[in-house]
This record gives structure tokens, sequence and C-alpha cells, in this order.
């Protein structure tokens, strides 16, 4: 690894309004036309940060040079930030959870009303990039992103996610590993797995280290593949990767009510799982899953994405959100490459009539566009039907951190929505918020808390429209001495 890439560039704070320039010094044509055209219409120093790029990869081309670097991302993320600044916050993960072992800076980018503010709002998060071959995360998040903020003035639905959630975006949970596959073995970027030295002898070999990102969950961890030199190699125990603790910590702390991983490639949309004990809240997740793979078109631009499952075992990412936080999380399977690139792949359908050649760049512009109609249904949904509301301490006031069990009353018979496998959802510890989406019905909702008595209550979520009522559900303290009869 060279120690260039260990510090975040200078380039990342040289931010200064220029005049709008289209001049390219080289002729690759890169990313998504709308941020690029538009960071070089807002961003003169955009261009050098590009110059950088083009001299350290001058002699060999590469697929990879229609992807941003870890450094592009960077300056392009800080200049995001500083250009809309009430909007934007940038999180050095790292940094913000105390987890070392990382060669370059996890970033995480908040999107709000009132970015550095903790509010009292919804989270949702996107993350990319679990494995090194896959960039197109990275490039479907920088373009919601953009999105999000340049259509904020104009889109007033833009503007009421804005307002209302907090969105969190993880654009490249693998930094290491995909800045060492981008710059290393430019000719043949195969690589997929962090750059985790499982045998200790001091340097990074492929052919023996590192660990799978997306089998290192601890959730049916020990499941997974032992063996290190695996490309599915699930690391020594549950967690031990600091991309995935740091991802952990930050799903904890924000304990986000949809989820979702972008990984290429498939053209598909899975769903936590199959293939073990049924999931509580699977004809929820099968519906809003159905719903996301519809709206995401496929490349060649008929029908939408198929929807299937993961196994409910093996460490990975959507499994663990649900099963730990009960976040509706799925996991997409962008496009039909996973390094898109400029001669279509015979990959049968994935043919587009009439077009057998596309520049890279227009690939991968028209597939961030795919994924944005998806992301939309799950911003909509995170106003649907739910349960939401606080859980106060009834004397104080005070947000209670609790646990929110349902049982879903159908006519006589009850289903109870919670079982061994996955753990209830909780509110927040500081403001006592909870939501939790659920399909219209009569349920039954306990609450309960350390120090607390229970409470009960039956709701109706109505079959029509998004209106539901925010509750505020009071928790009595128990007597010192009731807490201390056994
Ligand atoms: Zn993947």
């Amino acid at each position: 690894m060279s120690g260039r890439l260990d510090v975040v560039p200078k380039i990342a704070v040289a931010v200064a309004v220029g005049r709008p320039s289209r001049n390219r010094e080289t002729a690759q044509e890169r990313y998504s036309p709308r941020l690029r055209d538009w960071l070089y219409a807002e961003w003169s120093a955009f261009k050098q940060l590009e110059a950088e790029d083009d001299a350290r990869i001058q002699q060999t081309s590469s697929r990879y040079d229609a992807f941003w670097s870890i450094e592009q991302l960077i300056g392009i993320l800080t200049f995001l930030k500083q250009r809309f600044p009430d909007k934007v916050q940038l999180v050095d993960l790292s940094r913000r959870f105390g987890v070392s072992g990382l060669k370059h800076p996890l970033l995480a980018v908040k999107l709000s009303d009132q970015a550095e503010l903790d509010e009292d709002e919804p989270t949702i998060r996107f993350d990319g990039v679990h494995h090194a071959c896959e960039p197109m995360g990275m490039m479907v998040i920088l373009e919601l992103i953009f999105a999000l903020l340049t259509q904020y003035e104009t889109d007033p639905e833009v503007k009421r996610w804005v307002d209302n959630l907090e969105i969190w975006f993880i654009p490249v949970v693998n930094v290491d590993g995909y800045s060492w596959m981008r710059e290393t073995i430019r000719d043949s970027p195969w690589w997929r797995k962090n750059l985790r030295d499982n045998n200790r002898d001091g340097r990074f070999e492929p052919t023996t280290d590192g660990v799978d990102l997306n089998r290192n969950y601890n959730f049916n961890w020990s499941s997974g593949d032992a063996i290190g030199a695996s490309w599915y190699f699930r690391g020594e125990a549950a967690g031990t990767e600091p991309e995935i603790a740091l991802l952990t910590r930050l799903s904890r702390e924000q304990n986000f009510t949809i989820g979702i991983s972008y990984h290429s490639y498939g053209e598909g949309v899975l769903y936590p799982w199959n293939g073990y004990t049924d999931p509580p809240d699977l004809d929820l997740i099968v519906s809003l899953g159905t719903e996301l793979a519809g709206a995401i078109s496929r490349e060649h631009g008929y029908g939408g994405y198929a929807l299937s499952s993961l196994v409910g075992y093996l460490g990975q990412s959507s499994n663990w959100n649900y099963g730990e936080l009960r976040t509706l999380d799925y996991t997409v399977e962008v496009g039909t490459d996973h390094i898109p690139h400029e001669t279509m792949r015979s990959l049968g359908d994935a043919f587009i009539p009439g077009q057998t050649e596309q520049k890279t760049e227009t690939r991968i512009h028209r597939m961030a566009e795919q994924q944005i109609n998806g992301a939309k249904v799950l911003f909509r949904r995170m106003g649907g039907s739910q349960i939401s509301g606080h859980l106060l301490d009834s004397q104080t006031g005070q947000g209670i951190n609790g646990t929110l069990d349902v049982t879903r009353l159908d006519g006589t018979a009850s289903h109870q929505l919670e079982g061994d496998h996955v753990r209830p959802r909780r509110t927040d510890p500081k403001t006592g918020r909870f939501e939790r989406l659920l399909h219209p019905g009569k349920y039954r909702l306990s609450f309960t808390a350390k120090g607390y008595q229970e409470a009960i209550i039956t709701v109706d979520i109505p079959t029509s429209g998004n209106d539901h009522q925010p509750l505020r559900v009071p928790l009595k303290r128990r007597q010192a001495d009731q807490t201390l009869t056994y």
C-alpha cells in the first residue's frame, strides 16, 4: 500500500466556485453526466482532482477509470458539504466511533434539513461497495445524494423527505479493498474482500488474505465460509472487521427503519430471508420488496428487477439489520456486470436492441437513474402505514430506552410478530421515538423498559392514506421494592 493513500487529499478542502467549464484536458468520458457536468460548472478545483487521478492512472487504462477514486469521492463529498452546508453532514465513522485499522476514512453522509443536528426524525440507510469489485453502489449513492440536494427546491416530495427524515449514505464500505484494487490490479479488477492480513505475516497477499465483509456480520455468522483463502471468508469471528464494526455501530445508533445495500450484479432485489425460520414480517418485507423491485427498470429497459430471498444464515448485512434491529432491509444487485464498461457483454437479455455498444458513463448514469426510482419507493413507504410515536416516562416526560412487541389481531386469532431469531424493535434511547412499518390492521402493542411497568395498547392502522397519528405512550416507573421482589 502506498503511504500517499493514507491522507485525505489536499484538494478536498481547496473548494472554490469557478467559472463553468466543460473542456476536458483528458479524453475519457467519466461519471454520470449530470453530476459530472454539475461539478464542472460549480467547482473549479474539480478539474484538478481529475487531473491528479489521470496522472496517477496514466500508464494503464482500466474499466475503473469511469468510477470515482476514494480521493475523488472524499473531494466530492467535501464539496457537497460546503455547497449545501445546512443539508449535509459528513461523518468520518472511524473517528466518530473510535475504531482503528483502516487506511482510508470510512465516510458516511447524512442528509436532512438541519443535518448537523440530531433531530427527532425517522432514519433510512443506503450503503454500497461491501465488495471491492462492485463499485456501482457508490455511483448510485452519489447520484441519489446529488438528486436529493439539487431537487430539494423544486420538487415538493423531495423537500418533504429531506425535511422530515434523516437520510444516511455510506457510499463505499470496503474503502481499503476498493482503493487497492482500483490502484493496483487495474487490468483485472476482480477483488471482492477487504485487506485483512489473515495469516498475520505483515503483508497483504490476495491469494490468502481478506475477509468477505458481507459474511462478517454477527447474525448466524457461524454458517459462513471458514477458509481464509476463500472468496467468501467470514473472518475469524463475527464482527471482527473494522468496516462492519463501524456500520453496525452506526445502525444501532440510528435504528434505521428501512435500509438498502447496493451490490452488483444480477438485476435483483434480495430480502431477508428464506431457507430458515420465516421472518415474522415476511408478508410486509415481500410486499415492499415487490414494489421496490418493480420500480427499478432492468438495463435493457423492459420490466423490473427480480425479487428473491437471501438465506437466513451466512452473516450478511440485510439479515443482521433485520434480525437485530428490525430494519426492513434489502440487498439490491445493480446491473448486469460487476464493472460496466464500453462493450455490452452478451449476457442474454442484457443486450439492448439496436445498441450494441455504449459508453461506460452512459450505462452508469442510466443504471443510477433506474435505482433512484427504487429509492423513491422506500422514501414514500417511510410515510406509509405504521405505528410511530414516543415512549415517555409518565412523570418526567423524558424519552425511554425500551422495546416494542407487536401482535397482529386477525378477528379472533392473534399472530405474534416477534420470535427467538429476531429482536423486537427498540426505541431511541434519548427521545423515546419509535416507528415500525406495518400493514393496515389491528395490533396489540406491548411496550417494556427496564424499571418500568409494561404498557399494552391496541391500535387500528387504517387502510387508507398516510395520516397515521403518532402515539404518546407514557410508562410508569416500578416501585423499587417491586423490582426487588422475585
Ligand atoms: Zn456483493
